[in-house]
């Protein structure tokens, strides 16, 4: 046993919450269940030392629950261009949020305490130190907010602390990129006007902005508005692989300048360099991402970021229960007591505390 075992990880995404509220073949994911589908779940997240994470509410196309649909199928050409999913009605998008929103609500009534969705920067210390599980509540894509912001304040009072005003599709606030190998991020327009005030509004309100999914363009204009660290849930380095998903060095540049956050995605096609879908991805290819940015950035600027129950793992880990292993591949790769603890949990800690109001 050494100590990284039992080291508490704060996780940047994951998309459990999403098999709850639409069951996929009206099969429920039971969370306090250990699952043998999926990634995450309460018994797995326990095994793997998860005290925490970003739970994300995600609305799927009608026609899709998909989200990450088979990218780069063909083992002897690797790139690939997917089509820019369609945009969704707003009525929808509420109706499928609010339903996302309960699950999660629930969630922690259901725990006997044992889970909390933490508003501020107090509840979380508090759940971090007494080993409940902190959950923040997250919204991937604004689609479900209207460009009056209305609903914006609604969601802010239920507990919505952390907004990532677009997934890979176009809403009334930003665009994101479509999955593209190799491709830069560059994929087309920057935030429209209603998404300059939603920016302004995350600011005053303190919901944490997640440049995730945001095409090049709307980056930069966030980053030219916003008074908060950038911050990236979900992502890689685009020099380790070229994929729209990924962050340039100039993008990391700015997230370092700003004392921001990236959680390093898990998903095996945004961490090899040929881009392909192929679980057979060795642990290592993390750890290249994480060295990657910590060398560029600074290691109080790097953390995980999953995708748990939204991605393809790389078979070495398997889901939740296996962080333990990564973070001993990164002990044995020379990141000490310290780094492990900022990539763990400090760096995500640190960024809440000076992004949230309360
Ligand atoms: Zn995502």
């Amino acid at each position: 046993m050494n100590s990284t075992t039992t080291l508490s990880v704060f996780d940047g995404h994951n998309d459990v919450l999403l098999s709850i509220y639409l069951p996929k073949n009206g099969r429920t994911l039971s969370f306090f269940d250990r699952n043998d589908h999926g990634h995450i779940d309460w018994p797995r997240m326990r095994e793997g030392g998860l005290a925490g994470g970003f739970f994300a509410v995600f609305v799927p196309s009608p026609s899709s629950s998909d989200k990450h649909p088979g990218a780069a199928p063909d083992a002897e050409n690797t790139a690939y261009e997917l089509p820019m999913p369609a945009s969704v009605d707003q009525t929808y998008a509420r109706e499928i949020t609010i339903k996302g929103m309960a699950s999660l609500f629930r969630l922690a009534s259901q725990s006997d305490g044992q889970i909390r969705v933490v508003r501020s920067a107090h509840e979380f210390d508090t759940c971090f130190q007494q080993g409940i599980l902190a959950a923040v509540l997250h919204f991937e894509g604004a689609e479900a907010i209207d460009p009056g912001l209305d609903a914006l304040y609604v969601f802010y009072q239920a507990g919505l602390r952390s907004l990532g005003p677009a997934w890979s599709r176009a809403n009334a606030f930003a665009e994101g990129v479509p999955f593209k190998f190799p491709h830069s991020p560059d994929t087309g327009p920057g935030l429209s006007e209603a998404g300059r005030e939603l920016v302004k509004a995350c600011n005053q309100l303190g919901i944490m902005l997640d440049l995730s999914h945001i095409n090049e363009k709307g980056f930069w204009d966030i980053a030219n508005l916003t008074e908060a660290p950038l911050v990236v849930t979900h992502a890689g380095a685009w020099e380790l692989c070229r994929s729209t998903r990924n962050l340039t060095d100039k993008q990391l540049d700015a997230i370092g300048e700003s004392k921001g956050v990236v959680g390093v995605n898990f998903h095996v096609a945004f961490l090899r360099a040929d881009g392909r879908l192929d679980p057979e991805t060795p642990l290592t290819e993390i750890v290249r991402h994480i060295d990657y940015i910590a060398d560029r950035i600074g290691i109080d600027h790097v953390a995980l970021g999953s995708d748990f129950d939204g991605a393809t793992m790389p078979l070495e880990l398997g889901d939740a229960s296996g962080v333990p292993k990564l973070l001993a591949r990164l002990q044995e790769h020379g990141y000490d007591d310290e780094s492990l603890r900022k990539l763990a949990h400090e760096n995500w800690i640190r960024l809440l505390g000076q992004t949230w109001k309360e």
